[in-house]
């Protein structure tokens, strides 16, 4: 795939691919092309050229005929509404309630019943620990409370892919366990394929089955996580590691 943003070049023929079930962290140094891989998957930028597949069906772009076309919008919401994301500012809607920002898309989305989006809400709400907090505005809410409900929104989608996009950047440090905590409890109990974008090197290799290490929009080493972070190769990567470590 190829991403410019008008003549400036940050994916150059960038190629990977992940497995179902798997659970991938992107590290790299700032501005190396990492949160724009997860934006493109969520179709928040537009592809340059190329093509991205979900399970085998292509996102916005499809060969067909030997040209290179866009998909139509609906064909694209299909595909797209197979992945959720947790952004780094959390993102919840600030006029409704907890619950309501959790079953508002699986109602119009996904044509979901309000009595059977709000029984799984209430569950997911259980799940990240916020159970009591249904009622709750976000501007009530401390930022791991408000990301944890970003994290059940997320999941309110039965999403088959996760992409996480620096969601503890954001918190205060006393509040970056907790959301951690909730993520790898997911990742234990899912097989929802994950695309992580983090700086926190302990849940990367706590979580992820492989690392890749990005530099200007390429991918200059991947491993699994106890080879990369204990005996990288590159020297790029060394020393990116030896700074955030
Ligand atoms: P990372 O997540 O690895 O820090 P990004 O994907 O955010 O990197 O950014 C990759 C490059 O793309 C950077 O050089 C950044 O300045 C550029 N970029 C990202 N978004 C935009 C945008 N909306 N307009 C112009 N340049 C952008």
């Amino acid at each position: 795939m190829v991403k410019k943003f008008g003549d400036t070049v940050v994916l150059n023929g960038l190629n990977f691919t992940v497995d179902k079930g798997e659970r991938v962290t992107l590290i790299g140094p700032s501005g190396s092309g990492k949160t724009t891989i997860l934006r493109l998957l969520m179709t928040l930028e537009h592809l340059t050229d190329g093509y991205i597949y979900v399970d085998g069906d292509p996102l916005t772009h499809e060969l067909r005929n030997g040209k290179r076309v866009e998909r139509k919008a609906k064909d694209v919401a299909n595909v797209r509404r197979r992945i959720g994301m947790v952004f780094q500012q959390f993102n919840l809607f600030p006029n409704m309630n907890v619950l309501e920002n959790i079953t508002e898309a699986p109602v119009h989305v996904l044509g979901r019943s309000k009595a059977e989006a709000e029984r799984r809400g209430r569950e997911l709400l259980e799940q990240v620990g916020l159970g009591d907090r249904a009622d709750a505005h976000p501007m009530q809410l401390s930022g791991g409370q408000q990301q944890r409900v970003a994290i059940a929104r997320a999941l309110a989608m039965d999403p088959e892919i996760l992409l996480l996009d620096e969601v503890t950047s954001a918190l205060d440090p006393e509040l970056v366990g907790e959301v951690l905590g909730v993520l790898r409890e997911v990742a234990r109990n899912t097989d929802i394929t994950m695309l992580i974008v983090t700086h926190e090197m302990q849940f990367a290799r706590d979580v992820s089955n492989r690392v890749l290490m990005f530099d200007q929009g390429r991918i200059i080493e991947e491993a699994a996580p106890d080879v990369m972070f204990s005996d990288p190769k590159e020297e790029r990567t060394q020393a990116f590691l030896q700074a955030v470590l």
